[in-house]
């Protein structure tokens, strides 16, 4: 029994290998299916080659996504309850921009602090003035 390389088409006569496609839908009776290629020796050497590149691409794509998901959760994270859960330098998904955002939110959080501070010291006069208003029936 002859078989041939389905990717170059050459009469396999030395050790090879068979690459089985990812799970597919084809059957609704029987369930996932795969596809099966014989391979020469030749171009399992490439093939290898192009999923190594294929799967650290992918691998790579998932952790810019989750760095980026990680700088928007940082930027939602604007008490001092929520800081608690930020990640450190030594996650994965810590990056420059996550460094940045936190930055920026410990500004925020200091300023919205100062700025209830500083309506908390001015009530008491505003109350005054309201009271002056009234009593003056004067208007601003
Ligand atoms: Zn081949």
């Amino acid at each position: 029994m002859k078989i041939n390389c389905d990717k170059c088409g050459k009469v396999i006569e030395q050790k090879a290998a068979l690459v089985f496609s990812p799970p597919e839908k084809s059957d609704i009776v029987k369930g996932d299916a795969v596809t099966k290629f014989h391979v020469c020796g030749d171009c399992w050497i490439l093939f290898y080659q192009w999923l190594e590149v294929e799967n650290t691409t992918k691998a790579e794509v998932e952790l810019h996504i989750m760095q980026l998901a990680a700088v928007s959760t940082a930027s939602a994270q604007n008490t001092h309850t929520s800081v608690k859960d930020r990640i450190d330098k030594n996650n994965p998904y810590w990056t420059q921009a996550y460094g940045d955002v936190c930055v920026a939110i410990d500004r925020e959080i200091a300023w919205r602090e100062r700025a209830e501070c500083a309506e908390a010291a001015l009530r008491p006069l505003r109350k005054l003035m309201c009271v002056g208003i009234v009593e003056k029936g004067e208007r601003h």
